[in-house]
């Protein structure tokens, strides 16, 4: 393989893990090119959390500026009942959570992060984006890239190349090792609606729940997560219930006799909001199975939900593909030689970590959607807990730094 080959990094998906990993190896001097399937780049869903473990690595990687303009800072982390609305926990965040970890805890709407990172794209003269492009299979040596818009398909030249697929949850580029491993549906629903700030479902929100925190309102079966978005000009909502399974994508019907049902008995504060804030969009949730293997064949690895999509109850989907990301660009430069030791001894630093962050996704649900004595003991354990300790307990997943690979600044 001759050296310009030897650089070339092909990256299936223009998403969170897609352009952080794309960055990632241009930074470490890599050519790179990412294929995206949809025609115009469109951050899916709404508003997202981004934990100071994920935006270390985004001011790493130079995108934290693009960010921040449009990015707000919470004060807090505030769970509420959603019955009582009484406030049964509080993290600090703001200044606390720089101080603590070493970098902001944000929240943002999606279209923000995606404009920063292809804000940072765009100046990085190595990498090129293909919108309008699916990977849609791989032969010895070669990817095959169906190009969208009536241009046909196009055979790209992979031979000793990378191949990074960051193509999301419902992967191609999976099935190329010829896994059979699917995505799951995890029997939940996530429900969105973004309100503006100065509307009617603005001001019932406001009402109840502060506006430059991150609150989640707590109750048996259910939970809604709400902050502000786009410089505190909106809110984001997101409701969690169960459901049957609906059409993949952000932009599902779902009966909304669902979430009607679900904040039964909740405050009627609370439910004149879910009534104001619709129409809600509903996304299945669905979950892949982290102990599959993310090398799915020599030079193809996985990353973000393609390798371990996880239910978003502890707000980490994106922030583990960001680790991923940067960690995975570092292994692969700092042993050229043995890309194949190199993409073993990445999965391996990985996966305790990832499993860790999904794990502490199963128990908050759990914690969240709790009721009767269950939910009795949580809110005393919380109230005996002090924010400086619930804050603590949180320092191995916000205060994680990449492992030296000798190659991570
Ligand atoms: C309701 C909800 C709330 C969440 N909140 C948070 C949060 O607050 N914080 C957090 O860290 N995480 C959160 N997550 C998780 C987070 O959204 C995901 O983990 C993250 O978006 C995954 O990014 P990705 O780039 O791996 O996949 P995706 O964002 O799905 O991107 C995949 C990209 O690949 C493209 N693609 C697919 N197939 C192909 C192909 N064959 N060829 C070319 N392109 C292809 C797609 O069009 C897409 O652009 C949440 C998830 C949900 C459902």
């Amino acid at each position: 393989m001759d050296d310009t080959r030897s650089r070339q990094v092909f990256i299936a998906g223009a998403g969170v893990a897609g352009l952080s990993v794309a960055i990632a190896f241009a930074e470490h001097g890599y050519v790179v090119n990412v294929f995206e399937q949809a025609q115009h780049l469109e951050a899916a869903g709404a508003g997202i959390q981004l934990s100071p473990n994920a935006t270390r690595i985004l001011r790493q990687l130079g995108v934290l500026d693009h960010l921040l303009p449009a990015a707000v800072r919470p004060d807090a982390v505030v769970l509420r009942d959603a019955t009582t609305l009484r406030e049964l926990a509080r993290v600090p965040l703001g200044q606390a959570a720089e101080a603590r970890w070493g970098a902001p805890y944000l929240v943002a709407h999606r279209a923000d992060l995606q404009s920063a990172l292809m804000a940072r794209v765009t100046g990085m003269p190595d990498i090129r984006v293909n919108p309008g492009a699916q990977v849609s299979s791989v032969a010895p040596g070669s990817l095959v890239v169906t190009m969208r818009a009536g241009v046909g398909r196009k055979i790209v030249d992979t031979e000793g190349f990378l191949l990074v697929g960051a193509d999301g949850v419902w992967s191609a580029v999976r099935r190329f090792g010829g896994t059979t491993a699917q995505s799951r549906f995890s029997g939940e629903l996530a429900w969105r609606a973004t309100i503006p700030a100065d509307s009617v479902a603005g001001t019932a929100f406001a009402a109840i729940g502060a506006t430059d925190c991150v609150t989640t309102f707590l109750h048996s079966g259910f939970h809604m997560v709400a902050y502000p978005v786009s410089n505190g000009a909106a809110f984001n909502l997101a409701a969690f219930t169960k459901g049957e399974r609906i059409a993949e994508g952000w932009s599902g019907n779902a009966d909304a006799k669902i979430l009607a049902s679900a904040t039964h008995r909740t405050s009627p504060a609370l439910m004149r909001l879910v009534e104001l804030a619709g129409p809600w969009t509903a996304w299945p949730i669905h979950t892949v199975d982290p102990k599959q293997p993310w090398t799915v064949q020599d030079g193809i690895a996985l990353i973000g939900d393609a390798a371990h999509a996880m239910t978003p109850f502890a707000a980490q989907g994106a922030a583990m593909a960001i680790e991923d990301a940067v960690t995975l660009a570092g292994f692969v430069a700092a042993s050229p030689a043995d890309r194949l030791g190199a993409l073993a001894s990445w999965e391996q630093s990985r996966r305790p970590r990832v499993a860790q962050a999904a794990r502490r996704g199963a128990v908050n649900r759990l914690a969240w959607h709790a009721a009767g004595p269950l939910a009795l003991a949580r809110n005393l354990f919380l109230k005996m807990r002090p924010p400086e300790k619930l804050a603590a307990d949180l320092d191995w997943l916000y205060g994680w730094r990449a492992p030296d690979t000798g190659e991570i600044g």
